[in-house]
């Protein structure tokens, strides 16, 4: 299991607060730096970069978790439901730069079924915030075994990391794949299903 995330809410800063803070703190790291902002193509980065940051970070704010209608499963489906190639961009966490990839998400319903649109808003929720892939991995499983109480689930995510890409000697296209599972996944045939439905195109 990773860590949980902690979260700090400054509820004393409304949007233009907050807007106005990072946009200060942006200054801070562009004059540290030594640039001009003067120069054309700097002067506005700081609100640039502040608005960017409320929209990549958005599950951070409040009210952003995806209401999630489930129906009952009146047709007693019992095998898997799998949304798969679901793309996603990310910030990771330790060094703010993106991460982005695709998701897998599947799973067995027992009582409740879930709209088939609501694996990316899961899944986006999530994303939207400092992030690391092994956290996302499993925050996407959790949810959907708290919201639909199914017979298992199983999310892979399979991601580029430009922390990785862009610093050092490590391989640019290189693939980060983690893996959560839960119930009824455990069971080797179950996640050789899953792996079957992965392959097919
Ligand atoms: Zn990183």
């Amino acid at each position: 299991m990773s860590e949980p995330e902690t979260i700090i809410v400054t509820p004393d800063l409304d949007e233009q607060g907050k807007l106005d803070t990072l946009a200060y703190h942006v200054r801070g790291i562009l004059t540290t730096l030594g640039l001009d902002l003067n120069d054309p193509n700097l002067a506005e980065t700081d609100r640039r970069v502040a608005k960017m940051y409320t929209e990549m970070f958005h599950g951070l704010q409040e009210g952003a978790e995806p209401t999630i209608t489930t129906f009952p499963n009146e047709e007693c489906y019992g095998h898997m439901v799998m949304e798969k190639d679901i793309p996603f961009y990310s910030m990771c966490a330790h060094h703010l730069v993106p991460f982005y990839g695709h998701a897998h998400i599947a799973y067995i319903p027992n009582e409740r079924i879930l709209g088939l649109s609501k694996f990316a808003r899961i899944l986006e929720f999530y994303a939207k915030r400092p992030q690391l892939q092994e956290r996302l991995t499993e925050q996407v499983v959790t949810f959907l075994v708290d919201k639909l109480e199914p017979k298992g689930a199983m999310v892979v995510i399979e991601a580029r990391h430009l922390c990785v890409e862009m610093r050092g000697v490590k391989k640019p296209g290189a693939l980060t794949v983690t893996s959560a599972l839960r119930g009824i996944f455990h069971q080797k045939p179950v996640r050789e299903e899953f792996l079957d439905l992965l392959r097919r195109s």
